[in-house]
């Protein structure tokens, strides 16, 4: 067997996407979004294969519900995850032994700017900060992989997602398909043009993947989520070992996947109604 590839795929940032609409089942846009996801999925399969014929490839269904990718339309050489909860969340499969990591589709963290449907985990969460550095999905991902020894060696999305990972990764490739112009708006390419670009960006990625180390963050992990409401932090503090400070909550792990749990399960606890 060849090298193990995990692929993991958030829908935010594929080319075409701009609003929630195109993004949430039973909206009226979302089978057209889950369609694009799918195609930039297999761009990048099928990039991964030109550079590594012999290399196994997962992918890992990363948005919302985990249930997007069309599975009869991937690319029949990869294998799927799909279906939530999991332990390893956007990563399911570093536990399984993947040796590299990209992400595809992925957006900005909450709060930046020219950046296309930003947001960190959920909407709910204003900001996570790790060690006192803040951290949107691609970081926190990047630093999940890195835990377990494993590069990310891609990233696309929009503009503001592939400088997000250059700071962390400024060896590995990135591959912007769309220039954010606002929270729901942006300048894209067009969606084939962006799955070129991504199948020839992931074969690129497989050949320089050594240059690319894994990163490592210090542990234990001081971890700081802050809240868009207050009665989510209340509920968070509910958790042993959480501490709560006004709309901010504070915990201590021992690992990264730790640390993912946690962020986990504070986000599902923001999704309660009242
Ligand atoms: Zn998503």
């Amino acid at each position: 067997m060849g090298i193990k590839v995990l692929i993991s795929v958030d829908m935010e940032g594929v080319a075409g996407i701009v609003h929630p609409a195109e993004t949430t089942p039973e909206r009226y846009d979302y089978e057209r979004g889950r369609r694009l996801m799918t195609a930039e999925a297999n761009a990048v399969v099928a990039g991964v294969i030109d550079a590594e014929p012999t290399a196994e490839v997962l992918v890992a269904d990363s948005h919302g519900s985990y249930r997007n990718i069309l599975p009869e339309e991937l690319d029949q050489r990869a294998r799927l995850i799909r279906g939530k909860p999991r332990e390893m969340g956007m990563l399911a499969g570093l536990e399984a032994g993947a040796q590299v990591a990209m992400f595809v589709g992925y957006h900005a963290r909450a709060g930046a700017s020219g950046a296309v449907l930003a947001h960190t985990i959920a909407d709910a969460l204003l900001d996570v900060r790790i060690n006192g550095r803040s951290y949107g999905e691609i970081g926190i991902n990047t630093l999940l992989a890195g835990s377990y020894g494993v590069p990310v060696v891609l990233a696309s999305g929009d503009e503001a997602a592939c400088d997000e990972f250059s700071a962390l990764a400024p060896r590995a490739v990135t591959v912007p398909v769309k220039r954010g112009l606002g929270q729901h708006a942006a300048d894209t390419l067009h969606p084939r043009k962006a799955q070129d670009r991504l199948r020839q960006g992931a074969g690129q990625a497989m050949q320089l993947h050594a240059d690319n180390p894994p990163n490592l963050a210090s542990q234990p992990l001081q971890v700081e989520v802050d809240l868009h409401q207050p009665r989510s932090a209340d509920l968070s503090a509910l958790i042993p070992s959480v501490t709560r400070s006004g709309r901010t909550v504070v915990f201590t792990a021992e690992t990264m996947t730790a640390a993912y749990g946690m962020l986990q399960l504070i986000a599902l606890l923001t999704q309660i109604g009242p």
